[in-house]
């Protein structure tokens, strides 16, 4: 691309162990590609010569061990090399989960030992929870293990929408465009982006993740050797300090990595110190991670769920389907009517089960929300049942009884049974 005249196409010389970290523009994509040496974007090694088409809003790194030139076609938002990363102490981590993945590959699969690294990655928003994580996974994949990745971060999600906790095993270095692939994510549906709307609906979802995901491994030990890396959400205070330490429990944790916050480090080094197979690491926060306000988060939210439809780089063509009312039933998970206090014997508390199904009737409320579909069979399924996916309400005709809505493909859907949160998006 070319503006007024002057080429946007220039070439950043790095020198080992620096990074070129970029954010691309608003509204056009970057293409970028490696003239020498090697580099890597956030754990995955880039090929030589070949142009990548980085899209817009991305924030980034590339990473070079070795030293490297790189070329870029196009305008960006900011764009500046660094040569402080803390890059060294993660892949030293890397080393040590690898040592341990190892060991667990040559002990017997019958026992405790088998089971590879559970590594929890905790720290504040913005602190490279997410981009640690990811790198964590490329680096095992590369080597050839088979992590899985469980992502309890319901405000952003790596994995699928924002408001769900999911897994997937990742089994080669993640793409930078594409992200994680979707093939065969386990996914639970909260429907909410912070906990605080339910925190005990979102205690049973991680239960059941973990659950699930101990299932799966007893049956394979590569996975099982190769461990997970658990992605947790930035808040760590108060309650989300107290789901922090419910999720070290639930998955069994053998590693918690702590970034950027020695006071978070200090407390978890205190509850874990009778814990002699919990190892606490402190590790350095990147000058790279960009922080993001509040708005820029929803904003991520929403692009987040149009990717779901649309695909990360505009590729897909979701479908809209028309039901009638009569073909779905959807449910929310606790909250709702509470029989007031004045109805209640004198001295009872109102007790509203926070995991109770609740039938929900069809009304214009619906419009805009996003629902996951069930895989339950049952409706008594629902709350420990994966879902299948998501669907995007976009009319409902009270006259005509009909649901419009968008899917990601044609035809009837895996279920009839659909969850419904506070979970919406404005396609625009
Ligand atoms: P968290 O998961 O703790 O909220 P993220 O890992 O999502 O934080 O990082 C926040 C943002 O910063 C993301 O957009 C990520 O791509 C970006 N980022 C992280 N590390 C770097 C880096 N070294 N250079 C440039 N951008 C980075």
């Amino acid at each position: 691309a070319a503006t007024g005249g002057s080429t946007t196409v220039r070439q950043v010389k790095l020198d080992k162990e620096c990074e070129l970290r970029i954010e691309t523009s608003l509204d056009s994509p970057l293409r970028l590609r490696l003239l020498t040496g090697t580099a890597e974007i956030f754990g995955t090694e880039i090929p030589p010569e070949i142009w990548l088409t980085i899209p817009p809003r991305l924030k980034f790194a590339v990473f070079t061990w070795y030293g490297a030139t790189i070329e870029m076609d196009g305008l960006t938002e900011t764009d500046y090399t660094a040569d402080e990363t803390p890059m060294i102490s993660y892949i030293n981590v890397h080393a040590v989960l690898d040592g341990r993945r190892n060991r667990a590959k040559a002990s017997p699969s019958d026992s405790d030992t088998s089971q590879g690294p559970r590594v929890v990655v905790v720290g504040p928003t913005d602190s490279g929870k997410s981009t640690l994580s990811r790198m964590l996974l490329s680096w095992a994949a590369k080597q050839g293990w088979k992590p899985t990745f469980v992502d309890l971060d319901i405000g952003q999600g790596s994995i699928t929408i924002p408001g769900c906790v999911a897994a997937t095993p990742i089994e080669l270095p993640i793409d930078p465009v594409e992200g994680i692939p979707l093939e065969m994510p386990m996914v639970y549906f909260f429907g909410h982006v912070t906990p605080s709307a339910n925190i005990d609906h979102y205690k049973v979802l991680v239960k059941e993740l973990a659950q699930t995901l101990e299932r799966q491994f007893s049956g394979n030990a590569e996975s099982r050797a190769s461990g997970m890396v658990i992605n947790t959400m930035g808040w760590i205070e108060g309650v989300g300090y107290e789901l922090l330490l419910h999720a070290i429990d639930t998955f069994n944790a053998t590693v918690i990595l702590v970034l950027g916050q020695e006071k978070l480090c200090s407390m978890l080094k205190d509850v874990l110190k009778n814990r002699p197979n919990v190892d606490v690491v402190k590790l350095q926060k990147s000058g790279g991670v960009v922080s993001r306000n509040a708005k820029v988060r929803q904003k991520a939210r929403g692009y987040r769920i149009r990717e779901y439809f649309y695909g990360p780089s505009n590729d897909l063509s979701p479908h809209s389907n028309v039901v009638n009312f009569g073909d779905l039933f959807i449910y929310r998970i606790g909250g709702g009517p509470q029989a007031p206090r004045s109805a209640l014997p004198i001295g009872a508390e109102p007790a509203a089960d926070p995991t109770r199904l609740v039938s929900v009737s069809i009304n214009r409320d619906l419009l805009h929300l996003v629902l996951a579909v069930s895989y339950a069979n049952e409706p008594d399924q629902i709350i420990s049942s994966n879902v299948a996916g998501f669907i995007y309400v976009t009319d409902v005709d009270m006259h005509r009884k009909k649901i419009t809505y968008l899917a990601p493909c044609a035809g009837e859907l895996p279920s009839k049974y659909l969850i419904m949160g506070t979970l919406t998006w404005i396609e625009n």
